[in-house]
């Protein structure tokens, strides 16, 4: 049985920092770092950047798989501290090597460090196909359905934007285990920010993830998920009954951002305000593409009542 101190040193180093937050947040940090350090496979093991932030939640899960031969999913910070965690978590796996590096996506507490990490172990460093030579130094590229070997087994990799248009998942069948990036996290909701983050995209790739055999979630933030079917449902029904809610308050006359994520996100905190307009933009904007809305300038209008 693991321990409180063992599960909050899993977690991470931003644990520590919420050490002096309030308890309620360090038990359900802890009880997070219990799920995931005991419900993991053997071959995978993560280590938390030292990230934490409204966005982060605790920090950046950076996931270490393989037996051998390691793949790095996602590198956060350049820090030598953050690739010591991540190296630390490879070598107790008994690696010998990391071999590869991937990204779920471009933003920076994603592949903030994937240089540094590529520097220090000589992994080769791979992304999306369609963000070639963003970080300037990516040895190779992968598309949907590529797959991708590393000392045990094989990642699928699924493009699925929406968060990002280049954001891709990992799904190894092995262990039925999903790395969901940003798609899927572990606590609240992945921000859909346009022009680059969609909300059609987004929901088309939550349904297309229903196909897949999972018992297990792996996000790039917050406590793994141990119930897929039932999240991915969940997270597909928020948007759907969001959707619904901007619908009803276009019928009601409201008809710019503002004015309509004031009357949908009645309790929003300042810090958050910006990205309920986002989301709500993107609703507005998928609805666009639908047929269903129409904008003027910086009014949105319903061509028909539906
Ligand atoms: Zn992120």
């Amino acid at each position: 049985m693991i321990t409180r101190r063992e599960a909050l040193a899993a977690l991470g180093k931003s644990s520590l920092a919420l050490l002096c937050g309030s308890l309620r947040f360090l038990r359900r940090d802890a009880e997070a770092a219990e799920r995931l350090a005991m419900a993991t496979p053997n071959h995978i093991r993560h280590f938390t950047a030292d990230n934490p932030g409204i966005m982060t939640l605790q920090g950046t899960n950076q996931y270490v798989v393989g037996k051998e031969n390691i793949v790095v999913i996602d590198v956060a910070l350049s820090a030598d501290s953050n690739m010591d965690g991540i190296i630390e978590q490879a070598e107790a796996m008994g690696a010998k090597k990391i071999e590869k590096i991937l990204l779920t996506h471009i933003h920076s507490d994603h592949c903030g460090g994937a240089l540094a990490l590529k520097k220090r172990t000589g992994a080769k460093l791979g992304i999306h196909r369609s963000r070639a030579g963003y970080l300037g130094g990516e040895d190779f590229q992968y598309g949907d359905n590529d797959r991708i070997g590393f000392g045990g087994g094989e990642l699928h990799v699924l493009h699925t934007p929406g968060h990002e248009s280049g954001h891709c998942c990992f799904y190894e069948s092995g262990d039925k285990v999903l790395f969901s990036g940003d798609n899927i996290l572990g606590f609240g909701t992945a921000v859909i920010r346009p022009p680059d983050g969609n909300m059609t995209d987004y929901l088309k790739s939550l349904e297309r993830l229903l196909g897949f055999n999972i018992s297990l979630i792996l996000p790039g933030h917050g406590p793994l998920i141990g119930k897929p079917e039932a999240k991915i449902r969940e997270y597909i029904q928020h948007r759907l009954e969001r959707e619904h809610q901007v619908l009803s308050a276009l019928r009601k006359g409201r008809n710019t951002i503002g004015d309509i994520t004031q009357m949908i996100y009645v309790d929003v905190s300042p810090a958050l305000q910006r990205v309920a307009e986002f989301s709500v933009q993107a609703h507005l904007e998928k609805l666009m593409r639908e047929g269903r809305v129409k904008r003027e300038a910086d009014r949105y209008l319903l061509l028909s009542d539906n």
